[in-house]
């Protein structure tokens, strides 16, 4: 009798070891059988990015056609989720570092040009990764952080890199340190978006403007120099 107890969502009687606990390993004093817990976090993981669906279209009200550039990889957990299930870097499949877990926080948002390098804080410059790739990695530049790569590895990130960045990790400008925060955003995330359009008519800002390099690194980048001098 005591082998038994009741699901909390699907309120069938099972026996105990059919519970497992928020990160999906079975524990007897689990509120919810395995089943239910796989749907709940289905569910919400779907009602997330419902949500960041909705951002996204405060940040192009905002932002026009530049909003990615401004899109805050805190606010887009699970769309940055859906991109892969696996590490960019090493190939580990993220269900085998926890089981059916999301959000969950043995991955890491990468920041594949470093904050600290005046990388750009947002979902452009950010892969979900595991845990040590990101600890290995630190504040390695992109390129040197390639090197260190699996051949295999070294191709797919390159290839994840341009694809997002829109050119390849040669053409990354190093700058000052980033800050993180937008001016911006906790009012896109908590205004409706009929306010939203009428307090931005139109866009507010331009692309977020270049980075010159500082002279030490000038050679580095020298593909990159002479467009960054423009401005
Ligand atoms: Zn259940
Ligand atoms: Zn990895």
């Amino acid at each position: 009798m005591a082998e038994l107890k009741q699901c909390r969502r699907c309120r069938k009687t099972l026996h105990i070891d059919h519970f497992v606990d928020s990160s999906g390993l079975r524990n007897p004093r689990g509120h919810y059988c395995q089943l239910c817990h796989l749907k709940r976090l289905d569910e919400r993981h779907r009602a997330a990015l419902k949500r960041e669906l909705i951002t996204i279209k405060k940040l192009r009200i905002i932002y026009g056609k530049h909003w990615r550039h401004y899109a805050a990889p805190e606010f887009f957990h699970a769309s940055l989720h859906d991109e892969r299930d696996f590490c960019p870097y090493c190939g580990t499949w993220f269900d085998e570092i926890t089981p059916g877990t999301f959000n969950n926080s043995l991955l890491h948002l990468d920041h594949m040009d470093p904050l600290d390098k005046g990388g750009e804080n947002s979902i452009r410059n950010v892969v979900v990764c595991c845990g040590p790739c990101n600890i290995r990695k630190g504040k390695r530049l992109f390129l040197d952080w390639l090197a260190m790569l699996e051949p295999k590895y070294r191709k797919l990130a390159r290839a994840i890199y341009r694809h997002k960045h829109g050119h390849p990790p040669e053409g990354f400008i190093e700058g000052h340190s980033t800050k993180r925060g937008w001016p911006y955003l906790e009012l896109t995330l908590y205004k409706p978006v009929a306010e939203l359009q009428k307090l931005f008519p139109k866009p507010v800002v331009a692309v977020p403007s270049r980075k010159r390099p500082p002279a030490s690194t000038a050679k580095r980048n020298k593909t990159g120099a002479g467009r960054a001098n423009k401005s």
